[in-house]
């Protein structure tokens, strides 16, 4: 009965045109990457898709630093934090992060996670108790929608980046705990949430702000140290995610907040309490990362990633210049992650075939993960991308469009 009943759910995926297909790479992150096509031979591709934003996720020191670690550290933690998992490695990461955010969240203390995913399940669902109320941005992640679906507090859903919305909700809650929850780089549209008019909306309304940098941390600010040092914010009012899994390269997650906001989470946060610590050896390849991260080579690579999105945008923009009648557009994006916004499913799928199929790896994103009718390439840019790799995309998509016109 079940396998019947999953059938059917399966059939309806398949006919809406919205299986997702696992890829096997057989080769490590990189833009340059070995995938298992169907026909199961491994093929070189040029990977538009990661979020490895400054390609440490290959770094030899990297490499190098797991290597120590688990030389020092053997296998897993063996238990969960609050029982014996958490060792030393895992308390200098967590010391070091509190030390990048110290002059952005006042008496900052950072409590370290497995994922992003959970780290956002901990604040959301901890934070939001009986007595709380959230005011999240349409567009936020799925993994705080989740949450907040786990958590007792309402959730007044506000107009993507639409504060004069926000105020209103604001101005007639009576909640004694109000939280704005955001993400500080969307995921699927590559803008930047109005992270400085939220901050004084928490002021004015005596609320609290949750922020979500898993794009922007190592991306954002001269040093790499996100949003908050992007904006130049500071405030004990707010709660910053950041997920080691995209521009750090390696896995893992954090909250930074004020100690007392982390004395809490410790105590009543499931995804922290009842799971195994992160291994040791990450945390300990996690601070070679960060080394890499604030020094000369992340900043390095973050210049280069600029010129990246400035080469990509100039070209993509005369390409639509002169297809205008396609109706596509550029998000306006000054983050690695760069949509183009096709608008049909089909034509999108078309589009993203026909870059597959020129040895291109560029994801075609449709809803219900975005709005109906704007269906997209999401293109994400990393800092291990060269000049001529965005000179083959851009060829790639001007053959496609001809093709497209021509059938
Ligand atoms: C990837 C992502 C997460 C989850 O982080 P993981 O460490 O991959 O679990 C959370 N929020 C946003 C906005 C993300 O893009």
């Amino acid at each position: 009965m079940l396998h019947e009943h999953l059938t059917q759910k399966l059939d309806a995926i398949a006919q809406q045109h919205l299986t997702r297909v696992l890829r096997t790479a057989e080769s490590p992150t990189s833009p340059h990457q070995i995938v298992r096509s169907t026909n199961g031979v491994g093929q070189q591709r040029l990977m538009f898709c990661s979020n490895d934003y400054l390609g440490l996720a290959s770094h030899p020191r990297i490499a190098e630093a797991l290597a120590e670690g688990a030389q020092i550290w053997a296998g897993g933690s063996g238990a969960s934090h609050l029982i014996s998992g958490h060792t030393l490695a895992h308390e200098r990461l967590e010391d070091r992060l509190s030390s990048w955010f110290a002059p952005h969240i006042p008496q900052a203390r950072v409590l370290s996670f497995s994922t992003g995913y959970m780290a956002n399940l901990a604040v959301t669902s901890a934070l939001g108790d009986s007595e709380a109320e959230f005011f999240s941005d349409e567009l936020n992640h799925a993994s705080l929608i989740d949450g907040m679906r786990l958590a007792k507090a309402p959730v007044q859903r506000y107009g993507h980046a639409n504060v004069a919305e926000l105020r209103k909700l604001l101005a007639s809650s009576t909640a004694k705990i109000k939280l704005i929850v955001s993400d500080t780089i969307f995921s699927m549209d590559g803008d930047m949430g109005p992270l400085p008019e939220l901050l004084q909306l928490a002021q004015e309304h005596d609320a609290w702000l949750v922020l979500d940098d898993a794009h922007g941390f190592g991306v954002l600010g001269e040093r790499g140290r996100g949003a908050l040092e992007h904006f130049d914010l500071s405030s004990e009012r707010i709660i910053l995610v950041g997920t080691l899994g995209k521009a750090a390269g390696l896995s893992g997650a954090f909250v930074a907040a004020h100690e007392r906001v982390i004395a809490y989470l410790m105590q009543a946060a499931r995804t922290y309490i009842f799971t195994t610590a992160s291994l040791p050896a990450v945390c300990h390849a996690l601070l070679a990362s960060l080394d890499l991260l604030e020094g000369e080579v992340g900043q390095q690579r973050r210049r280069h990633l600029l010129a990246l999105q400035r080469q990509l945008r100039k070209g993509l923009g005369d390409l639509l210049d002169r297809n205008a009648h396609l109706g596509w557009q550029l998000a306006p994006s000054s983050t690695p992650v760069q949509p183009l916004i096709v608008g049909s499913n089909d034509a999108t799928m078309v589009l993203s075939s026909a870059l597959e199929a020129a040895g291109l790896r560029v994801p075609g994103i449709r809803p219900p993960t975005v709005p109906v009718g704007q269906a997209r390439l999401r293109i994400t840019l990393c800092a291990t991308h060269t000049a001529s790799d965005i000179d083959r995309l851009l060829d790639a998509v001007e053959a496609a469009v001809q093709r497209m016109e021509g059938a």
